[in-house]
């Protein structure tokens, strides 16, 4: 991958006129106060890197890794300067010239390998169940991976058993009368650390007239490998994807996770494979793709029947960044919560605001991703909800940390869950 020709970094960074608007809406530099750790200093680093006045350093890195990648600068650019974009791309040319075995391990052995990556799901959900977390410390093993496996365990202490793979067939009958046929792209987070919004999201699709196909062959949305400095590795997993799914004839792709949307829309697709021969085929494909709650809103225009048991339930919603900030998907999540009867929509302070969970962030910076998580948690409790929604399996686990955390006894749930609840109450 040639660094410098990569559009963000060929086109925007001129255009940066160091405003500071970036600045002022970073959750990062809000704990930090440091600029380098802020926006506008990400992109003068990137600038420096483009000409060569500072070294491609594990250091450079480190800095710019502090970034969650939540596109809040971003959207808040008067320039239109997509500085996630030049962060993820000086990441990648970094890591480049400073290749390591664990990431090696991590993202490129097992993270590309989607039956691999499953079966190690399920041995570390036999391990937490055995209490064998230590042995996999002793062994030394862990001490190569990325990020500090301590404090994963923490986070990942209640891994289901199940895939959501496991649990639901390649095809899918629609329950009622055929209206389309949709691909279900079944994101690893979903797949393995939420499998219920799966099923969920299959039930509520099937009743409402959908035949959903979970192609086998599908892998990563590849998300995690733009944000930890493997670019090509993400072009392969969007290739290969967008191979997959081109060759069936679905009239939707829809996913229930924000991350994977974001990296099938066109703006990722873009900024993957601009100039390059796939792009059509992947400009195609995004064509085509859909968060599952704006399908359920403008396509189906979802109605739920009125029954006379619906309890009424305080439920508060957190905007995930990939789906808010990356696809400007606000309204949809909160107008489904609301057709569902019964359920009374609290708005938390913020809720656009990072949980700090951002895919493998809470894992390689533990602590700011705590200081970030509890200021949410302070505004989620403050609406004294009983259930805490959002639509991301990342956010969902960590706010069910937070939840943990704070000794605040809700259930986290994607607001699908919520449906499919109501049809089988
Ligand atoms: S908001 Fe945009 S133009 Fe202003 S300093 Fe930040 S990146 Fe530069
Ligand atoms: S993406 Fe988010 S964390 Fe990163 S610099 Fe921008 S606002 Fe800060």
């Amino acid at each position: 991958m040639d660094f410098k020709k990569l559009p963000p970094v060929q086109e925007q960074l001129m255009k940066c006129v160091r405003c500071g608007k970036c600045r002022s809406v970073c959750p990062v530099f809000a704990e930090v106060g440091i600029e380098t750790t802020a926006p506008r200093g990400h992109v003068f680093m990137v600038q420096m890197l483009r000409d060569g006045k500072v070294e491609p350093t594990n250091e450079v890195y480190e800095r710019l890794g502090q970034c969650l990648l939540c596109e809040t600068c971003s959207i808040n650019c008067p320039s239109g300067i997509d500085v996630h974009e030049l962060n993820a791309a000086a990441r990648s040319y970094i890591y480049d010239n400073n290749p390591s075995v664990g990431k090696e391990l991590l993202f490129e052995t097992l993270w590309t390998k989607p039956a691999m990556l499953r079966s190690s799901a399920r041995v570390m959900s036999a391990a937490q169940k055995l209490g064998l977390q230590s042995l996999a410390r002793k062994t030394g093993l862990t001490k190569i991976l990325p990020g500090d496996l301590k404090e994963a365990e923490q986070m990942m202490d209640n891994i289901p058993s199940k895939s959501a793979r496991s649990r639901l067939s390649e095809i899918n009958l629609a329950r009622e009368e055929k209206k389309y046929t949709v691909g279900y792209f079944l994101g690893c987070g979903t797949d393995l650390f939420s499998p219920n919004v799966a099923v969920a999201a299959v039930d509520v699709l099937t009743r409402n007239g959908c035949e959903v196909i979970i192609p086998k062959d599908m892998k990563c949305c590849g998300l995690p490998h733009i944000a930890n400095g493997k670019i090509e590795t993400a072009q392969k997993l969007a290739a290969h994807n967008i191979k997959v799914l081109n060759a069936y004839d679905f009239d939707y792709i829809v996913t229930d996770c924000a991350s994977c949307s974001s990296a099938l829309s066109r703006k990722n697709m873009e900024f993957l494979f601009a100039g390059l021969k796939i792009e059509d085929a992947a400009l195609a494909l995004s064509e085509k793709v859909l968060d599952l709650t704006v399908f359920l809103i403008d396509v189906l225009d979802i109605r739920l029947p009125q029954k006379k048991t619906a309890e009424k339930i305080r439920v508060t919603y957190h905007d995930p960044c990939h789906l808010a900030n990356a696809q400007l998907i606000k309204d949809h999540p909160r107008e489904l919560l609301r057709r569902i009867p019964g359920i009374q929509l609290a708005e938390m302070k913020a809720p656009n605001t990072c949980c700090g969970g951002s895919g493998t962030y809470s894992t390689t910076h533990y602590e700011m991703s705590m200081k970030i998580l509890d200021k949410k948690m302070d505004n989620a409790m403050e609406t004294g909800a009983k259930i805490l929604t959002t639509c991301c399996p990342s956010c969902i686990m960590q706010l069910s940390y937070g939840c943990k955390r704070h000794n605040w006894d809700v259930q986290v749930l994607h607001p699908v869950e919520l449906l499919s609840r109501y049809y089988q109450s």
